[in-house]
C-alpha cells in the first residue's frame, strides 16, 4: 500500500497578489506541469487571488486547496502561520487579514526614509513598480528594486545588507497576534500550520513556547518539507511534529522562477510515519 504522505502536494506558495512574481493561472500551470497533485496558493496576509486559483486548478483537473500565510508577531519576532482548507469567504477572517495589512503602507514609507539616509533614494516609489496589490507592499518588492537599481546583484544580498534587523532599511513591525490568526482560520473550518520553523532565530525554549501555545490555540499542523529547510531540518522538524501531535505539511514556497531555487513541487515527500496535513482537511479539498 502507498504511504499517505506520497502524494505530491505543494501547500506554500506567492502569486502577484503578495509577493510572487506570477498570476495564480500562470502558478496553477507550472504547479500542474510539475506534477503537483494537490496545490494551495498561500499569498502573505491575503486571499484574494484564492477563487482565481481553486478556478485554474479545477480547468486544469488539479486538487485544490484554499490557502494563505499569515504574518504574526511572537516572542519579538515574525512568525508565519500558513491557514489551508478554510472559507474564503469568511468575514472574520477577512476582516483578520485587512487588519494584518493594514499598516503596510506607512512602515514602507518609513522604510523608504531609513533607505534614503543610507543614501538610496525613491525607494518607496521604486518598490511600488513591483507592487501587484496596492495592499501588500513587502520587502520582497523593496529587494526587487535594489536589485534592479543596482544596489546589489540579488534579493539574498538585499536580504543580508539592508532589509533585516539592525540593519539601514530594517523597520520593526507589529503584526496579527498567535491566538487571533489561528482563530481566524479555524473558526473558517481551515487549519492552521507553522511556517518553515526553521527559520527563526528563537532559543530552544522560545520555540518550545511557540509550539506550546499554538497547540493551545488550536494549531494542527508544522511544515516539515520547505524550501526553507535543510535536510537536517526535515528530520528536526519531524520529530516536532510527533512530539507535539502535529501534522506535517509540505510546500516550496516559491515566489518567482528567477529568484526561487526550489520550484513547485519538486520537494522530497514527507516521511510515512507523520500525519500529512491534507488527511485533516480531506473534506476541504477542492
Ligand atoms: P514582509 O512581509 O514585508 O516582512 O516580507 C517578508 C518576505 O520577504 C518573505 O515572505 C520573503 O518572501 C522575503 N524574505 C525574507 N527574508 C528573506 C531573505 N533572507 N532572502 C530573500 N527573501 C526574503
Ligand atoms: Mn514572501
Ligand atoms: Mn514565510
Ligand atoms: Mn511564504
Amino acid at each position: 500500500m502507498t504511504p499517505k504522505t506520497i502524494l505530491n502536494a505543494d501547500l506554500h506558495c506567492h502569486s502577484v497578489v503578495s509577493d510572487g512574481t506570477l498570476t495564480p493561472e500562470a502558478l496553477a500551470e507550472r504547479a500542474n506541469a510539475n506534477g503537483v497533485e494537490l496545490w494551495a496558493l498561500t499569498d502573505h496576509d491575503e486571499i484574494g487571488g484564492q477563487h482565481r486559483a481553486a478556478a485554474a486548478a479545477k480547468a486544469l483537473g488539479m486538487h485544490y486547496l484554499t490557502g494563505t500565510e499569515v504574518s504574526v508577531t511572537f516572542a519579538g519576532q515574525t512568525v508565519h502561520i500558513v491557514g489551508l482548507g478554510f472559507d474564503a469567504n469568511d468575514p472574520a477572517m477577512q476582516q483578520g487579514l485587512r487588519n494584518t495589512r493594514g499598516g503596510r503602507e506607512q512602515r514602507a514609507m518609513e522604510m523608504s526614509d531609513s533607505l534614503a539616509k543610507a543614501g538610496i533614494k525613491g525607494a518607496y516609489e521604486g518598490a511600488l513598480k513591483f507592487v501587484g496589490n496596492p495592499e501588500l507592499i513587502s520587502r520582497t518588492h523593496f529587494a526587487r528594486f535594489l536589485v534592479e537599481s543596482g544596489v546589489c546583484r540579488e534579493t539574498p544580498e538585499v536580504f543580508r545588507k539592508y532589509l533585516t534587523e539592525g540593519k539601514p532599511g530594517y523597520v520593526p513591525h507589529r503584526w496579527a497576534n498567535l491566538r487571533d490568526a489561528v482563530t481566524w482560520i479555524t473558526e473558517a473550518k481551515g487549519i492552521a500550520v507553522i511556517a518553515h520553523p526553521g527559520r527563526y532565530k528563537f532559543t530552544p525554549n522560545e520555540e518550545y513556547a511557540l509550539f506550546t501555545e499554538f497547540k493551545s490555540h488550536g494549531g494542527r499542523g508544522v511544515e516539515v518539507v520547505t524550501g526553507s529547510h535543510t535536510p537536517q531540518e526535515y528530520l528536526k522538524y519531524a520529530e516536532t511534529a510527533k512530539e507535539f501531535g502535529l501534522a506535517a505539511s509540505r510546500g516550496s514556497d516559491f515566489h518567482s522562477p528567477d529568484e526561487s531555487h526550489t520550484d513547485l513541487g519538486t520537494l522530497p515527500y514527507l516521511s510515512g510515519e507523520l500525519t500529512p496535513v491534507w488527511e485533516l482537511v480531506a473534506d476541504r479539498i477542492q
